[in-house]
């Protein structure tokens, strides 16, 4: 007791002057980087291990923390919602993102995840700036950082695609930017501001992507010495609309006049998304404040050149060689500007993704497409003929069927009765593991690891009433070419975590943890409340 009031005094005589004593204030880093590589697989830190240099990637392994087995535990395994629960800890049943794009139950309406038609583009006349964080129901770290400081901390988030950027920066960012096709400008909402920052502006009018696209994309080194170079020109691989063959080099100084989204399915896209995260640096002056700021960047191009051409190109093998060069740059500029060791980084990825089914299938190995289109035309056609009534199944998206409640109550019609017409029809379908009720997913016999994943990426209020879980190594075809993810197999949701700098313990571990486990992890880092919605643990062995 004696000991507690002397503190007391003490801790009193010292503030008395309004200066806390350096070894009693609360220490963290300058600023947070947190770098999620979109469709990264785990296994492209060593399928490629051999060229990276020592600044990227296996500077990241060295100097940094690896947790090699970080699972997904929700589905479906995308973009908008993986990118939601790395900054919130949470899953889909709390954030409310179940998908890209999914369906309000109530109305039928189709929502995409960052839609926001309240606001306005802010730096082009086109429509891609109608987005904000609203449909997000719970806290991101981000969020909590700003509370934490009462919001002195600064938060920017960069990614080609509004989602990588808006959901990661939260509801209180300062400014989220993505990248306009149509211009070739970084924008963003009037949710943030009422006109870019003169920065933006200047990056903007230096045209970087027409610079980066002049220079076409050619390999990095001679096309044979390729892993994947077997051989370039092979049916698995989706071709650009203005090539002949899908095949480097690609002439992309032809094909920007008309589009200058093209820059996305090429390494520029992730180049040209660095350059941007640097100037944000440095005009914003992230890391120079008196508290932490955070600055979460996605790289997207790793996702449009992988849905393309598919994990075994080497379209996607070069894709990485240039990140890894890109990154080490970034590293660089970040000890520069920061201070090494003042800072700390996280990287990790949203989804993985699946072999192409046909290489697969072409190698004896087990899987498949699944035709969803063909699927909701029978099964309507099948419920046509039972009631008399057409388009009782709205849609089939996020491997969900998505019933016309409306239709269904103003015909009068026994839900119960039609969802179990679906179930026996989706059950005789090729390819299909479970089809699940949702409304007592309880009586469908299934793996506890599976049942855990479903439950908590369904949200009642924007999930159909049926969950279809296709066999592994399958997905709902969307073209023979190149790939895709969604699924709860490993391809698809087995995501590298990697941390670095300020606070991290050096070192590799390959104990169990899930997605949900970054945020915490962070907050815990940060010494601030994990968001509202989160459900993670923390990841000690991460932590100094
Ligand atoms: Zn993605």
């Amino acid at each position: 007791m004696a000991a507690f009031v002397l503190t007391i005094v003490s801790a009193v005589a010292q503030t008395k002057n309004h200066v806390i004593p350096k070894d009693q204030s609360l220490t963290r880093p300058k600023l947070v980087v947190g770098i999620v590589v979109d469709q990264m697989r785990w296994d492209f830190l060593y399928r490629y291990y051999e060229r990276y240099g020592m600044g990227g990637f296996k500077r990241l392994l060295n100097e940094g923390f690896s947790c090699e087995n970080v699972n997904i535990n929700y589905i479906p395994s995308f973009t908008a919602v993986g990118h939601s629960v790395i900054y919130t800890g949470s899953v889909p049943a709390f954030s409310g993102i179940v998908g890209n794009d999914f369906i309000i139950q109530a109305t039928g309406k189709s929502m995409y995840c960052t839609q926001d038609t309240t606001v306005q583009t802010v730096g082009s006349s086109s429509t891609s700036g109608l987005m904000s964080p609203r449909n997000l129901l719970v806290t991101t770290v981000t969020d909590e950082l700003k509370l934490a400081t009462n919001f002195r901390s600064k938060v920017v988030g960069i990614s080609l695609k509004d989602r990588g950027g808006i959901l990661p920066a939260g509801h209180v960012a300062d400014a989220a930017y993505w990248f306009d096709d149509a211009t070739g400008n970084w924008i963003t909402s009037t949710y943030y501001m009422k006109d870019l920052p003169d920065w933006v502006k200047r990056f903007n009018a230096a045209r970087y992507a027409e610079k980066y696209l002049k220079q076409d994309w050619n390999t990095l080194y001679p096309i044979s010495t390729y892993v994947q170079s077997f051989p370039d020109n092979n049916s698995y691989e989706g071709k650009f609309a203005q090539a002949e063959v899908p095949t480097l080099p690609v002439k992309t100084s032809e094909m920007f006049s008309k589009n200058l989204g093209v820059i996305r399915n090429t390494p520029y896209g992730n180049s040209i998304t660095l350059d941007m995260a640097k100037e944000a640096l440095d005009r914003e002056q992230l890391g120079k404040h008196t508290v932490t700021d955070f600055l979460a960047i996605s790289l997207s191009s790793t996702d449009y050149i992988g849905h393309q051409f598919g994990p075994n190109s080497v379209e996607v093998e070069d894709t990485y060689l240039r990140l890894d060069r890109d990154l080490a740059a970034f590293f660089v500029y970040l000890d520069k500007q920061i201070g090494k060791g003042n800072y700390t980084v996280f990287l990790t990825a949203d989804h993985g993704a699946a072999h192409n089914p046909q290489l697969l299938m072409d190698k004896n190995i087990p899987a498949g497409f699944l035709d969803g289109k063909q699927a909701l035309k029978d099964l309507n056609t099948l419920l046509e003929t039972k009631y008399g009534i057409p388009s009782l199944v709205l849609s089939f998206i996020n491997y969900q069927v998505n019933l016309n409640n409306i239709l269904i109550s103003k015909n009068n019609l026994k839900e119960d009765e039609i969802i179990a017409d679906c179930i026996r029809f989706l059950k005789t379908w090729p390819g299909i593991a479970y089809v699940i009720n949702m409304k007592d997913a309880q009586a469908t016999t299934m793996p506890d690891v599976l049942r855990q994943r479903i439950e908590n990426g369904y949200h009642s209020e924007r999930c159909g009433a049926i969950e279809i879980v296709t066999k592994p190594g399958w997905y709902q075809w969307y073209g023979n070419t190149g790939t895709t993810h969604g699924s709860p197999y490993p391809y698809d949701t087995h995501i590298p975590l990697l941390f670095m700098g300020w606070g991290v313990n050096q070192g590799k571990s390959n104990k169990q943890h899930y997605m949900t486990d970054i945020t915490p992890t962070v907050s815990a880092l940060l010494r601030i409340q994990t968001p509202s919605g989160s459900v993670g643990k923390v990841i000690t062995d991460v932590l100094k």
